[in-house]
């Protein structure tokens, strides 16, 4: 062997010895529990096999560990659930083959599927959607088990929708809604104005009729235009619907024209629930071009009472449609407007779902 040769050996080796703790070290690693979630340890899986991370912006993401088994040595699944979205979440719709399939060999002591504070509504062995019973809060971590791996998820389609004020809101210290600046009865003495109170009811209808056809779980905190709630009556109805989406509709103050201040459509929401900040940008947008009007954005409003944690638990926005001046006037008081807005206030909720 000459010198260039031994050289050329002793790299080869050091090569070779460094390409097997190489490869050992991969092996090592792909063996090992991924460790995802805090799912207990049962039957032959030592942990969650799929783990649902729902993220700060409310998307849903979806991991699987290669190495967890099923707990049975067949196909039933430990599914965990970390709540990362700043909100409460009060189910998930999953799609799989065959996961709610049940045969009796869940993963609770008396073979039910269902993890403590979970239930489920099935639909059909494939499909189905896990309750959160008393919510999972963010930071939360719950799990269940299934007949398989879900292969699809999503939050459940459960809204609340708030009409906001009411004409008897001043007998319980609450704002009563703004008033028009555009008279649509010039010849009557006492004019025709457009009032918050009415548009809020009848745009809250036309969303819950389009939700509800869509297969959404739909609520109402209120369905007349003279009744009035607190804040925190409001939220109590939605917690206790146990709603993932709360949407509060309100109209906008008018404003004299000489100032110059356009109109156009605002979505407000609280900085304590991250996955808010997302669900009302994907709305403002959506409601300004369907209704026609300017959009004026989002903006963070920790001072309003329907959006924060102490009253609604979930994801929480406020949406001022438009206003009450013109040139947003004229277009609330057209045929159609409020279906208008409510398509608007839908298609951003739809885009937040599908996220
Ligand atoms: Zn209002």
């Amino acid at each position: 062997m000459n010198n260039f040769c031994k050289l050329d050996y002793q790299k080869n080796v050091r090569f070779f010895v460094f390409h097997i703790l190489f490869t050992i070290g991969i092996g090592f690693c792909s063996k090992a529990v991924l460790a995802i979630g805090n799912c207990p340890s049962i039957g032959q899986s030592p942990s969650c096999s799929v783990l649902i991370t729902i993220n700060p912006n409310g998307s849903l993401k979806f991991e699987t560990d290669p190495n967890i088994g099923p707990y049975d040595g067949a196909e039933d699944t430990l599914v965990g659930v970390q709540n990362l979205s700043g909100a409460t979440v009060f189910g998930i719709s999953l799609t799989g083959n065959d996961i709610f399939g049940f045969d009796y060999d869940g993963a609770t002591s008396n073979g039910n599927y269902e993890g403590p504070g979970t239930s489920f509504s099935i639909i059909d062995a494939n499909t189905g959607t896990i309750n959160f019973d008393n919510g999972l809060n963010d930071k939360g971590f719950i799990w269940f088990s299934l007949e398989g791996a879900p292969s699809q998820v999503k939050l459940t389609s459960s809204v609340t929708i708030d009409p906001g004020h009411g004409f008897n809101c001043p007998s319980i210290g609450q704002k009563i809604g703004a008033v028009g600046n555009v008279d649509y009865s010039p010849g009557n003495l006492s004019g025709l104005y457009l009032h918050e109170d009415d548009l809020t009811v009848s745009i809250s209808y036309a969303l819950r009729n389009l939700l509800a056809a869509s297969q959404y779980k739909v609520s109402m905190t209120k369905s007349d235009v003279n009744s009035c709630l607190t804040p925190l009556e409001r939220g109590t109805k939605a917690n206790n619907a146990k709603s993932n989406i709360f949407v509060s509709v309100h109209v906008d103050k008018a404003i004299p024209i000489k100032l110059g201040i356009l109109g156009g459509s605002k979505v407000l929401y609280s900085s304590n629930k991250a996955s808010s900040k997302t669900l009302a940008d994907l709305m403002v947008s959506q409601i300004a071009s369907n209704l026609g009007v300017n959009n004026r954005g989002t903006e963070t409003r920790d001072d309003v009472g329907v959006l924060k944690v102490t009253a609604t638990r979930m994801t929480a926005v406020l949406a001022e449609v438009a206003r009450l001046s013109n040139p947003d006037s004229d277009i609330l008081h057209a045929t159609g407007s409020s279906t208008k807005a409510a398509s608007g206030i839908k298609s951003g909720i739809d885009a937040f779902l599908s996220q």
